[in-house]
């Protein structure tokens, strides 16, 4: 009999995969905790939550059996007309926790169509009002999906290369990092003061995809206020920050400013069922209350608020709002500051970041720090071969674990690193 990694070699087109390099993927037959478990019986620790997903570990069983239930009494409906109970508290729920002045959900099925939910907003709540501002600002080395709206705010870069010319134009501040806070911060006041700029699109606290980078509060804070005092409105990506891996519940939490609209998903199901929504604010939810039926917002997805994705999101917010997922944080935290002490002044780091239960160790490897290249495949199997699965995002492994990874777990990745570490 063949394998699934044999069928699927046959059959299969993987995302972000030169599938001539990289033709084998593993084949997996079962989640357990924060592990996932190949047809060999081969166990690998997923450091990654599952690309930033997994809150609570793999096949929950609390997930699983209010999943079970649901599956049995409603399993979708149109939403249009109609709506359901795991829909309506899903929002109550949420409207209650998210920063600011949060007052509205729309609901659709991923993080880049939360975002293009988010920038049709922006741009519609100008012409709804009759105001002619067209232009975004986002930052350098930005991610915020892979369809055209979410690729033409996003970095250009090795995703977006192959459309650039049809990506629409947006103005790129230059990452605020070390030196670099006061340089960006002044680059976003002069664009606002043309007075064309509809809205500014940020990942707030940590850029995801560009390598982990972080940058502090007090940036986010400045950026938000200058947008405040200019009238662009501030779209939160927080589709990775959110549901507690910055050590706040959310990145904005850090600030006392509120942003207009904060775009969701990854951890949003605790990594159960696919699923995005977009919040916003009331004044912008007004803008599209009129009579004037081309005022409304035109856009829906066919498993918009899937009844069974609001309840694996119901269902991960209850283990989420607890006293013993706070403290799995605060110990993912504590455990990473103390390795990240003992790399000190370990030469084959350029640099080392953390925030709340994101690590981030950039290896000091030259001029290697492209999405695929040879090193960080060979990082990548090097942890593969050990029981550990990390991808490496060019030369920066990070760990971004499920909040029930244990500690014997962190430590084995940790020696794993090490050992990494002395022999490149
Ligand atoms: C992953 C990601 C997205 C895109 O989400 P998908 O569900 O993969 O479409 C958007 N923004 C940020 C910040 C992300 O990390």
């Amino acid at each position: 009999m063949k394998t699934i990694r044999e069928r699927d070699r046959e059959l299969i087109w993987h995302p972000y995969t030169p599938m001539k390099i990289w033709p084998e993927a593993i084949g997996i037959v079962r989640g357990e905790g924060s592990s996932l478990i190949d047809e060999q019986g081969n166990k690998y620790i997923d450091t990654i939550s599952s690309w930033w997903v997994n809150l609570h570990g793999h096949a929950h069983p609390y997930i699983a059996q209010k999943l079970s239930q649901q599956l049995l009494t409603l399993e979708h409906c149109i939403f249009a007309g109609f709506t359901h109970e795991p829909a309506v508290r899903l929002a109550e729920r949420l409207l209650d926790i998210l920063p600011g002045e949060m007052r509205k959900i729309f609901y659709s099925d991923n993080g880049s169509t939360a975002v293009e939910v988010a920038i049709k907003m922006a741009l519609q709540y100008w012409s709804n009002k009759g105001v002619s501002k067209k232009r975004i600002i986002a930052l350098e080395g930005a991610y915020h999906g892979d369809t055209f709206g979410a690729m033409s705010v996003s970095a250009r870069s090795l995703f977006t290369e192959s459309f650039a010319k049809l990506l629409f134009d947006v103005d790129f501040i230059p990452f605020p990092g070390d030196a670099n806070a006061e340089n960006s911060i002044l680059h976003l006041k002069q664009l606002l003061l043309n007075d064309d700029v509809a809205a500014f699109i940020v990942e707030p606290l940590v850029q995801g995809t560009a390598g982990m980078r972080m940058y502090n509060k007090e940036v986010l804070s400045e950026y938000f206020l200058l947008c405040k005092k200019h009238n662009a409105i501030i779209i939160a990506d927080e589709v990775m920050t959110g549901f507690g891996r910055t050590g706040n519940l959310f990145a904005c939490d850090a600030v006392s400013i509120s942003p207009d609209i904060i775009c969701l998903s990854k951890g949003l199901t605790g990594g159960t069922m696919p699923m995005g929504l977009t919040a916003c604010a009331q004044h912008i939810f007004d803008a599209f209350y009129d009579e004037d039926i081309l005022k409304t917002l035109y856009h829906g997805h066919s498993y918009t608020a899937n009844p069974l994705a609001c309840t694996a999101a119901l269902a991960s917010l209850d283990l989420l709002l607890t006293d013993s997922c706070d403290a799995n944080r605060e110990r993912i935290n504590k455990s990473h500051t103390r390795f990240l002490a003992s790399l000190q002044n370990n030469k084959k780091i350029s640099a080392a970041r953390l925030l709340g239960t994101i690590l981030a160790i950039e290896l000091n490897t030259g001029t290697h720090t492209s999405y695929h290249n040879k090193q960080r495949d060979f990082i990548y199997r090097f942890f593969i071969d050990r029981g550990i699965l990390i991808r490496p995002l060019g030369n920066i492994i990070y760990l971004m674990p499920p909040y029930c990874i244990t500690g014997g777990e962190l430590n084995e990745i940790y020696n794993c690193i090490n050992e990494l570490l002395e022999i490149i």
